[in-house]
């Protein structure tokens, strides 16, 4: 259903594509995404899985997860959540491990086309971004690719008024500091902006690029940055895996990119300042918040958010955890109880909520697979999230080409990666003999002001985390 009425967002008309879905039409909005257009329609369960064949909906909406996945124009595996919808499109739910063609086309390893450039970014969220617009600005050829049909990352769906350092624009909406980032990028006559393109390796001489979902590229480029953000985390409950379950992030993407309601009632999971910030933009798009349920005895957010969400009247259910979700193709019910602080289920305080949606804010971690492939060393550190790589004080891996920034880094703020991007950013076009003193001063400053937004007993542990991974 579409969202009509919204206090924040405004949702201009535009023309409309109509594609097939098991044979039926399907009207989309133009620059909408397949998984959007049929959730619009209603349509939640997108996939049945490989072997137990269970049901499957949207749950990251960002290109992150297979939940999505379907056969579009007879090609199978299609991430149906970052690929737009097009006039004409054939699009099928699998039903299990899909088929692949014997007919196929196949690439010829000499037939791949090579782009060359000083630095390649691979994402194109802040820390992408900023990375991108310092070193084109310090003169350095950029191509950055992006494998959503936006650039942005995570700001294009964030509607409210940042937190963070004033120095990095707290108090403006995530989606306006995108803003600024993306048209800084499109009109740099130094960058190559290629959406719709993922990098699917990175490899010594250069990195693949898998582009428009038909053409293989390699970029070789004299140093790449890697800020592909972070992957919402799930959790173990029964049934954790039926449509209707979602990441938050992914709601986001549903309610305030294409302007579709995921459902009518919402269990939110998590407590921190994602949970309580989806749930205000739950309820700006008219949608039913049940409660929040947080397994830990403290809210994790800040105090603001939670005193706003309190006052509308939604109740944060502190040492409570889901016990299970119940319904056969969709999300119908779920149970939650409170705890005994060491997770036990105390008896008789089990209660059900009848909602359509259970939304989980339970954390990211950072999406390193590149760093892996790259060969960058990695380390476990829980308090950045999860494996992130060793790095020295210019963003730089042990692989000496390869430099990161963002919550590929270590999950934090946006701030944090602008920061870390422009370090990046800069470091790189000094390397490469092109930037000088002017970058050696960005970088400096850049320094200065993420030692002041780490400062505070709130941000110890991840100090101590930030410094095991500092080489
Ligand atoms: C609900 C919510 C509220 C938030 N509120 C705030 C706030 O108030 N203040 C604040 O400072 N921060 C906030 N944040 C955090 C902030 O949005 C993130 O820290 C920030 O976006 C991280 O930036 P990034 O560039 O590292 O990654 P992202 O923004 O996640 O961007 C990564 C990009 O990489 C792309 N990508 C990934 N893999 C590939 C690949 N293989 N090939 C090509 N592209 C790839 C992705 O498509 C994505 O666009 C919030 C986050 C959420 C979810």
């Amino acid at each position: 259903m579409r969202i009509d009425d919204h206090p924040i967002i405004s949702f201009p008309e535009r023309e409309t594509v109509t594609f097939s879905y098991e044979g039926e039409e399907v009207e989309a909005r133009e620059g909408e995404t397949i998984a959007a257009a049929l959730h619009n329609e209603g349509v939640v369960e997108l996939r049945k899985s490989g072997d137990q064949k269970r049901p499957r909906g949207l749950f990251c909406a960002i290109g992150k997860c297979s939940s999505c996945l379907m056969t579009v124009d007879g090609v199978p595996n299609v991430r149906t959540c970052i690929t737009l919808a097009q006039e004409g499109m054939e699009v099928e739910k699998q039903n299990g491990f899909p088929e692949i063609s014997s007919d196929a086309e196949r690439l010829e390893p000499g037939s791949i086309a090579t782009k060359v450039a000083d630095l390649l970014v691979v994402g194109g969220g802040p820390a992408g971004l900023k990375g991108a617009i310092t070193a084109a600005d310090a003169g350095a050829d950029v191509i950055i690719v992006d494998e959503n049909p936006f650039l942005g990352g995570q700001l294009i769906k964030q509607t409210h008024k940042f937190f963070g350092s004033s120095d990095q624009e707290a108090g403006t909406r995530g989606v306006e500091i995108g803003e600024e980032l993306i048209e800084g990028v499109e009109e740099h006559p130094n960058i190559e902006a290629m959406k719709s393109s993922s990098a699917v390796g990175i490899y010594e001489e250069a990195v693949g690029i898998y582009r428009n979902r038909e053409q293989f590229l390699k970029v070789d480029a004299g140093k790449t940055l890697i800020a592909t953000g972070a992957t919402e985390d799930m959790i173990t409950f029964p049934n954790n895996d039926l449509p209707g379950v979602y990441a938050a992030g992914g709601i986001q993407t549903l309610m305030n990119v294409y302007g579709v309601k995921p459902g009518d009632s919402v269990l939110m999971v998590g407590a921190g300042n994602v949970g309580l910030i989806v749930v205000y933009q739950l309820l700006q798009a008219g949608v039913d918040v049940e409660a929040i349920v947080e397994i830990a005895p403290e809210i994790g957010g800040y105090f603001v958010h939670a005193a706003k969400i309190r006052r509308i009247g939604v109740p944060i259910l502190t040492d409570h955890k889901v016990l299970e979700v119940e319904g056969e193709d969709r999300v119908k019910r779920v149970r939650i109880a409170e705890h005994d602080g060491a997770g036990e289920t105390i008896q008789g305080t089990e209660r059900e909520y009848e909602v359509d949606i259970l939304a989980l804010a339970v954390g990211l971690s950072p999406s390193y697979k590149l760093l892996h492939h790259a060969g960058s060393e990695l380390k476990f550190q829980p308090q950045l999230g999860g494996y992130v790589p060793e790095r020295d004080e210019r963003m730089k891996t042990s692989r000496k080409d390869v430099y990161v920034a963002g919550d590929v880094a270590g999950v934090e703020e946006a701030t944090a990666a602008m920061l870390e991007g422009i370090i990046a950013g800069a470091d790189a076009t000094i390397e490469l003999g092109i930037g000088g003193k002017a970058e050696d001063e960005l970088i400096a400053e850049a320094r200065d002001q993420l030692k002041e937004l780490r400062a505070g007993p709130y941000y110890k542990e991840l100090r101590e985390n930030l410094k095991e991974v500092q080489t």
